[in-house]
C-alpha cells in the first residue's frame, strides 16, 4: 500500500529542517517546485528523499516494514503540523 499523503504541503514549506532540501529553497524555506494549490510541479521526477515509498523500497526495506515506516512518517508529518500551527498562531 502506498504512502497516503493528505497534501496538506507543509513538509513542501519548511524544507530548511532538512539539509537534503535546502537546493529547493526559493528563499523562504518554501519549496521552489511547490504550487500553489499544494502539489509538487515535479512530481513524478521528484527527489527520492520526497518520495516516502521510493525511499523505504531503496534503503530501508530490509530494516523494518513498509507499514512501521508509514506509521513513522506519519508521526513527522503530525509534528510537522503541529510546530506550522503554532508558528501561525505566533503570526496572529
Ligand atoms: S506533511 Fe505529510 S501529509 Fe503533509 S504534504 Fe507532507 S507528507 Fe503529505
Ligand atoms: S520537490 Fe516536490 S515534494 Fe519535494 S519538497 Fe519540493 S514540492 Fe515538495
Amino acid at each position: 500500500m502506498e504512502f497516503e499523503c493528505d497534501k496538506c504541503g507543509i513538509c513542501c514549506k519548511n524544507i530548511r529542517m532538512s539539509d537534503l532540501s535546502s537546493d529547493f529553497d526559493r528563499g523562504d524555506g518554501v519549496c521552489k517546485h511547490l504550487t500553489a494549490e499544494n502539489l509538487c510541479e515535479i512530481y513524478s521526477e521528484r527527489p527520492i528523499f520526497c518520495n516516502v515509498d521510493a525511499y523505504y523500497e531503496k534503503f530501508l526495506s530490509k530494516k523494518m516494514s513498509r507499514e512501521e515506516y508509514h506509521k513513522l512518517n506519519h508521526e513527522a508529518c503530525e509534528w510537522f503540523k503541529k510546530i506550522d500551527s503554532e508558528r501561525q498562531k505566533c503570526y496572529l
